[in-house]
């Protein structure tokens, strides 16, 4: 009788990122880093966790199951059991390590003492809107779009004629809000929004706080509107993440609105500068990536450029 030899198909491990934020008064921070981070280890999950006496903010990725039994488990932690989640496409590849840390604030504004959180999350911030609710305000009345991420992440997708302050990092939100640049914003109906909605706790609590008298922030930020409405909505472009992926579309039809900085072209394509101490993100297509060190204006006009790199993963600064 011939020998046959019989394969068992083995299923093939399907692979996800997490996005989750959740702002809680934690007594312990570091006794909940160390439990995470063995969490996450022992599932093998890679990605950043950030944890602060105002609670968390991370992403993992790796395969699915191991990431629903990561979330299970911590929900079952009481102060976590509210964790807003946000899923996406992706796994642990996309990330270099795991990292779990214990810092003063969970999105690094610089303002840790002016942030007051409570059992039922940040006191003071805007009115948070459903993308529905988003919908239905939009129809109703006039709305600034205010843009809470860093200028950089804006070039390859907005919402609709978003206003865009000029902030390379996430520090730089309080002076911008002190400048008066954008009080003509105090009495408007103003919309923030960044990636999963964490940034924009911060940011409208300190809107309302500085006078901003309509402060909406959209709730879950683009991840949970591009699940709702895809590119069939008010959002339009690619959505800038901070790992090995660079970006997420939410359909086959996303506008392609970044620019290529070196020959104008259309593409959703971002790098590092290419000088090695440089963390300026810049949008470079394909084939002027493949040509030649592309570096920032400054660093363009200085001449003086250390030696390039490969286009590494930014970290949400
Ligand atoms: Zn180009
Ligand atoms: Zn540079």
């Amino acid at each position: 009788m011939p020998c046959r030899a019989v394969h068992y198909a083995r299923p093939v491990p399907v692979s996800r990122i997490v996005l989750f934020y959740v702002f809680v008064p934690l007594a312990d921070p570091d006794a909940v880093r160390l439990w995470q981070r063995d969490l996450a280890e022992s599932l093998g999950l890679r990605g950043r966790v950030l944890l602060s006496p105002h609670g968390v903010n991370g992403t993992l990725g790796g395969e699915v199951s191991d990431v629903k039994r990561w979330l299970r488990k911590t929900r079952e932690y009481a102060p976590f059991r509210d964790l807003d989640v946000k899923w996406s496409d992706g796994g642990a590849d996309d990330f270099p390590r795991l990292s779990v840390k214990v810092r003063d604030e969970v999105v690094t504004f610089g303002a840790p003492d002016e942030l007051v959180v409570d059992g039922s999350g940040v006191v003071g911030g805007g009115t948070r809107l459903t993308p529905e609710e988003l919908h239905e305000l939009v129809a109703r009345e006039d709305v600034v779009f205010l843009d809470g991420r860093n200028e950089f992440e804006s070039r390859i997708g907005r919402f609709r004629d978003a206003v865009v302050p000029d902030v390379a990092t996430t520090r730089e939100f309080v002076a911008e809000l002190d400048s008066g640049r954008w009080d003509h914003l105090k009495d408007e109906t103003v919309v923030t929004y960044c990636t999963g909605g964490v940034r924009c706790e911060v940011l409208s609590s300190l809107m309302v706080s500085r006078g901003f008298g309509r402060v909406y922030q959209l709730d879950g930020g683009v991840a949970r509107y591009g699940e709702r409405y895809g590119d069939d909505g008010l959002w339009e472009g690619s959505l800038y993440v901070f790992d090995r992926r660079g970006s997420v579309e939410f359909s086959d039809h996303a506008a392609v609105v970044g620019r290529c900085s070196v020959c104008g072209e259309a593409t959703s394509r971002m790098q590092n500068c290419s000088d090695l101490q440089c963390r300026e993100q810049l949008v470079v297509c394909e084939p002027c990536a493949g040509r030649d060190v592309v570096l920032c204006d400054p660093h363009r006009a200085s001449g003086d450029r250390t030696l390039p790199r490969a286009p590494g993963v930014a970290s949400p600064a």
